[in-house]
């Protein structure tokens, strides 16, 4: 279980994020919903500790989370990436396999076979010697993709995957997902659209500056719940999953 306790996070003085409190359980695929501006993409990354200034604690099992870090493999938002560094695909998916390697070694035979292969299943082996700069949207998240695949973690977190992409790759994304969440992982994926979280989802986190709501889809995925997070931002817009009008 990710337990976080009375979790603040201001950026200069303005609240981010206020007093959310949520034991997540582990082994699930979960949704993060709210609107812009809503702190999603920063609660995620006071998970992953890139946000040193927050009060609260965080824990995974009995552990503070900055310990678990390797354990957790993170694709993020595609604002936040530098894309003009320069590199090669081949090469952005073996520094996933960084964190695990031991101190002072560098990636040998056993790394480079596992590149290949995290590859070959987002389809994306003949695109290894490009540089990223010069990928399609939805190529540079299948490489984000097998990046975090190469890190072989147990917890993947993703923020905004599936923004700016082709069909073809969110439907290569959405299966792997599937996958590994068969397999045991689990999945945090933050969501920008409302229309296929019953279908991706087991549970969904609803933020907006405080917690929302958190729990299984059918309970919490709820027009009352969405109201309160998004109020009338959304109009009237039908969603699967919602059975009516939000
Ligand atoms: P979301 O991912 O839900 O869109 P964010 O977590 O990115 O929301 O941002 C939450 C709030 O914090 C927003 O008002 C945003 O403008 C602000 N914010 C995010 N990152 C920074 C930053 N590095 N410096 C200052 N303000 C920030
Ligand atoms: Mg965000």
């Amino acid at each position: 279980m990710i337990q976080v306790k009375n979790l603040n996070v201001d950026y200069f003085g303005n609240p981010a994020l206020e007093q959310v409190d949520i034991d997540i359980p582990l082994g699930y695929s979960i949704g993060i919903i709210g609107p812009n501006g809503a702190g999603k993409s920063t609660f995620i990354k006071s998970l992953l500790g890139i946000i040193k200034k927050r009060s609260g604690t965080i824990t995974v099992g009995n552990s503070d989370i900055a310990l678990c870090q390797k354990d957790i493999a993170y694709v993020p938002q595609k604002s936040d990436v530098d894309l003009t560094f320069p590199i090669t695909v081949r090469d952005t998916v073996l520094t996933g396999t960084y964190p695990k390697l031991k101190l002072f070694r560098r990636p040998g035979k056993k790394e480079k076979e596992l590149v290949e292969r995290c590859m070959e299943m987002v389809d994306i082996s003949d695109l290894a010697h490009k540089q990223i700069s010069n990928l399609s949207g939805g190529q540079l998240q299948r490489v984000f993709i097998a990046r975090a695949l190469a890190q072989q973690a147990n917890i993947f977190f993703l923020d905004e995957p599936f923004v700016g992409i082709d069909l073809v790759s969110e439907k290569i994304i959405v299966n792997l997902l599937k996958k590994l969440r068969e397999e045991g992982k689990t999945i945090l994926v933050v969501h920008h659209d409302l229309h296929e979280v019953e279908e991706y989802f087991d549970k969904v986190i609803i933020l907006n500056r405080k917690l929302i709501a958190f729990g299984d889809i059918s309970t919490t995925f709820s027009s009352q719940n969405i109201q309160s997070a998004y109020g009338s931002s959304l109009g009237n817009v039908q969603i699967k999953g919602l059975g009516g009008l939000v």
